[in-house]
């Protein structure tokens, strides 16, 4: 048998494979879709899609507790988040979801300590004084995330430099390390490139890929 997953049913390999193989006696794990971008909800998503970060780190959380971490790349689109650390996330995010209600946690400056990045933000507040908020934070974030950032870290936008006190910077630095999002599901199949699941691998001889249930019947696997 080597009928794929079912990731990508227009290549073809459509699952049709798992059916066959549990008819023939073989157990199969649920499939997921996995290596596929995921939904987020939908708050400040108009404003963020199209944007690129790199080198940031994100965490999926569940109950306070952070699950899984990337770093690396990563894009906002308009349902919620592709790119390369989200697809590897994708593989957790698919066995999770299901019951458990999934945060992505973004940390903007995975480089800096707390206290480095509070040390900056005091140098540029002193610097930018007469200036609003988001003037100071062209210096320190995309411009097209300056005003979903403010909104998030709930800072009043009007503020000038000056005018921002102790607990402000609080927020902001608890946006730069700690700016979350609602994960709502991972895409379907039709966009997943992989699949997560299927025969179990119990049931096969791995080194030849022979079935220990059926004789003669081998196993077809992309390594
Ligand atoms: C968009 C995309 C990008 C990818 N990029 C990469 C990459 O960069 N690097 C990488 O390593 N992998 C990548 N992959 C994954 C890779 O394509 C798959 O892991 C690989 O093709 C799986 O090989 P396979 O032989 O198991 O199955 P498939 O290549 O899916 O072949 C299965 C075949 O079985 C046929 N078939 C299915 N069901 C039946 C049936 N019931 N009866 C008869 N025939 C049937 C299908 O028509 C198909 O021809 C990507 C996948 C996608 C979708």
């Amino acid at each position: 048998m080597a009928c794929g997953g079912s990731s990508y049913p227009s290549t073809c390999s459509d699952g049709s494979g798992y059916a066959i193989a549990k008819s023939l006696g073989h157990t199969i794990k649920p499939p997921l879709p996995v290596l596929v971008p995921i939904v987020l909800d939908k708050e400040y998503l108009k404003e963020l899609q199209g944007l690129k970060l790199r080198n940031i780190e994100n965490s999926v959380i569940s109950d306070g507790k952070t699950l899984f971490k990337e770093f690396g790349e990563m894009e906002f689109t308009s349902f919620g988040a592709d790119g390369p650390i989200i697809l590897t996330l994708s593989r957790f995010i698919a066995e999770e979801i299901s019951d458990k209600n999934l945060i992505l946690s973004l940390n903007l400056k995975p480089a800096l300590s707390k206290e480095q990045l509070n040390q900056r933000l005091l140098r540029k507040i002193d610097k930018f004084g007469q200036y609003h908020l988001n003037i100071m934070l062209k210096e320190l974030i995309l411009v097209k995330m300056i005003r979903p950032f403010i909104s998030y870290c709930g800072v009043n936008a009007t503020k000038k430099c000056s005018q921002i006190n102790k607990i402000d910077r609080e927020k902001i630095l608890n946006g730069f390390f700690d700016f979350r999002f609602n994960i709502i599901k991972t895409k379907d199949f039709k966009e997943a490139i992989v699949t997560r699941g299927g025969v179990i691998i119990d049931e096969i001889k791995q080194k030849t890929m022979k079935s220990k249930l059926v004789k003669n019947l081998y196993f077809a696997e992309k390594l």
